[in-house]
């Protein structure tokens, strides 16, 4: 659980919400509706508060720090659970998100860790990642967990070590066979090197997978039985028979959700995975995607599908439990 503290202040029973909170703090007008003297105020009946917790219900608490509830500074400490293990910051395609506004999303829509890699190194500008990432830390703190993307080109011209080296603690490693097209194959070095970066780090390896050419998961087959030591997260876990074949051949395969289709996540807990199954919205992805959504709705609605189609156990281990394990989060 990841606590948030917000502070707000309330003078002459107005409670003062900046802009930039007033959707997160939906809920906080219910605070006045009790006695500020009650010190742990529970409010979970504000409907438009999408923050999940244990039995799926919003939770805030407030307190004041004066007894004059006409002048008071309340605190809301507000309780995250939910890990999101595939986000991004950056430029991709015609769109920036920048780390501010990238963790007031992800506060809003609940998420407390998330691991993030920047969608910036398309353009091969490791001096931009390593300064989004520096930026989102600084702003997120504990709650970022970077992921180091790799480049075939960044192993060459100095800019995988530049981030390397920049002081960020990399949590995972990221390649991308489909945006590489003609990078990371089965028959060159490149692929082994960013293996033995995630195992010198000890961290996961995290492969772009999809219906593309080199982006197979059975493309790393090979890799996965020579390397047992590290764990492969094979990110939108596609084709679904082929990740869970590969589930079933190793225990180092793990997948994660992004624009995964509820029901391929329901088949990966069906055949016995749902330990190595990592909760992925891929944001800000599909705002790019989807313009018209409205992405505070996108993101509860894909996560209430999960909710209705999985034991409340299994949502639990999907969007907390795993990550919490495989990223080592205290
Ligand atoms: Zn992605």
């Amino acid at each position: 659980m990841l606590p948030v503290v917000l502070m707000l202040q309330v003078v002459h029973n107005t409670l003062l919400i900046p802009a930039e909170e007033q959707k997160v703090l939906v809920g906080a007008e219910q605070v006045l509706g009790h006695p500020v003297e009650d010190v742990r105020l529970q409010v979970d009946k504000c409907e438009n508060f999408p923050i999940y917790l244990n039995e799926g219900h919003p939770h805030m608490w407030g307190w004041p720090t004066t007894n004059n509830k006409n002048a008071s500074v309340l605190f809301f400490m507000i309780e995250f659970s939910l890990i999101d293990a595939h986000i991004h910051v950056g430029q991709f395609r015609e769109i920036y998100e920048t780390p501010a506004e990238l963790v007031t999303y992800l506060t809003k829509v609940g998420v407390g860790h998330f691991a993030v890699s920047s969608s910036t190194i398309a353009e091969e500008d490791y001096d931009k990642v390593i300064g989004e990432m520096k930026e989102l830390v600084s702003l997120g703190k504990d709650r970022v967990l970077p992921v180091l993307w790799l480049t075939p080109l960044s192993l060459h011209n100095g800019g995988m070590d530049r981030m390397l080296n920049c002081g960020i603690e990399w949590k995972c490693i990221k390649i991308h066979p489909w945006l590489s097209f003609g990078g990371w194959g089965e028959d060159n070095d490149d692929r082994e090197i960013a293996i033995s970066i995630a195992r010198d780090l000890q961290v996961p390896l995290l492969i772009h997978t999809g219906e593309t050419e080199g982006s197979y998961p059975s493309c790393f087959d090979h890799s996965i039985a020579k390397h047992p030591d590290v764990t492969f997260i094979l990110a939108h876990g596609r084709p679904v028979n082929e990740a869970i074949e590969l589930m079933q051949k190793y225990e180092n395969v793990w997948v994660d959700t992004a624009f995964m289709p509820t029901p391929n996540i329901v088949k990966c807990c069906e055949a016995g995975f749902v330990d190595r199954v990592l909760w992925g919205s891929d944001y800000p992805i599909p705002k790019y995607f989807y313009p018209e959504e409205d992405m505070m709705e996108y993101y509860a609605n894909v996560l209430d599908e999960l909710k209705q189609s999985v034991s409340q156990e299994d949502f639990t281990i999907i969007t907390q439990t795993n990550a919490l394990r495989l990223f080592k989060v205290n």
